[in-house]
């Protein structure tokens, strides 16, 4: 009880912070927007509007993030939709796809069985997958692999919920980290903020599921998201 009141004081910390900083970053979000929305004719002509596809979305993410730091004090119930849990895994690997080159890490996403489906909050659920991939991607590069990082990912069902499996070979954590990484400003990172797990802590708890995870120094990690699954489709 003791643990969860803090993690509430902090939460209500990061809610007001978030509040200060949040019309900031705005601005120049818009600015981008529009300016890029200006561009897209040119872009269309050449034929790469998917890049402004893609730039425009990235912004909406961004502005998405930001809202949901500033309800971080106020945590708001998810907009549900009915989503395959397929469709939203590849979308959501789609994006980090470059990253990972860059990283020389490869994700293996194992196709699920197409006819699963979630009712969730589609945005906050791809966050919260991106952010535990990005931190595999760390975790691999903070381990040095020479392009043998690997991120697989599985789901499996679990009576009446679905269990997404996101499993790294990076560094693994040692227990102080563990029993710490839900925390907000919980950070191992020289640049790292500490609230993506915190955040992604919460969404799933919003969604009435589970988050954990298994680590073993200096061999991996695997991150279990639980969700209560919709209906399957025959
Ligand atoms: P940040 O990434 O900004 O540090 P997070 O809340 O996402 O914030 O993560 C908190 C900490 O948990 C990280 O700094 C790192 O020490 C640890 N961590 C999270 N995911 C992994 C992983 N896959 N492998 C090793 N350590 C991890």
């Amino acid at each position: 009880i003791e643990e969860t009141a803090y993690q509430n004081d902090k939460l209500a910390m990061l809610g007001k912070i978030s509040a200060s900083i949040a019309h900031e970053i705005r601005n120049p979000l818009t600015a981008i927007r529009g300016f890029i929305q200006l561009l897209r004719p040119h872009l269309l002509q050449i034929g790469k509007d998917e890049y402004a596809r893609i730039i425009l979305a990235e912004i909406d993410r961004a502005n998405d993030i930001i809202s949901e730091f500033l309800n971080s004090s106020k945590p708001s119930a998810p907009q549900t939709t009915i989503i395959n849990v397929s469709s939203l895994l590849k979308e959501t690997v789609l994006l980090t796809e470059s990253e990972a080159l860059m990283k020389g890490c490869q994700i293996v996403l194992y196709e699920p069985d197409e006819s699963t489906y979630i009712s969730v909050d589609v945005k906050q659920i791809k966050q919260v997958i991106l952010n535990i991939i990005k931190n595999a991607m760390d975790a691999i590069e903070e381990i040095g692999h020479d392009d043998a990082g690997i991120i697989e990912i599985h789901i499996e069902e679990v009576h009446k919920s679905v269990r997404i499996h996101i499993r790294d070979n990076g560094n693994g954590m040692d227990n102080n980290t563990l029993s710490r990484l839900f925390d907000p400003f919980f950070t191992t990172k020289e640049s790292g903020t500490g609230l993506g797990l915190s955040v992604s802590y919460r969404i799933i708890k919003n969604h009435g599921g589970v988050i954990s995870v298994e680590s073993e120094l200096g061999k991996g990690t695997q991150f279990m998201i639980t969700l209560p699954f919709t209906k399957f489709k025959h």
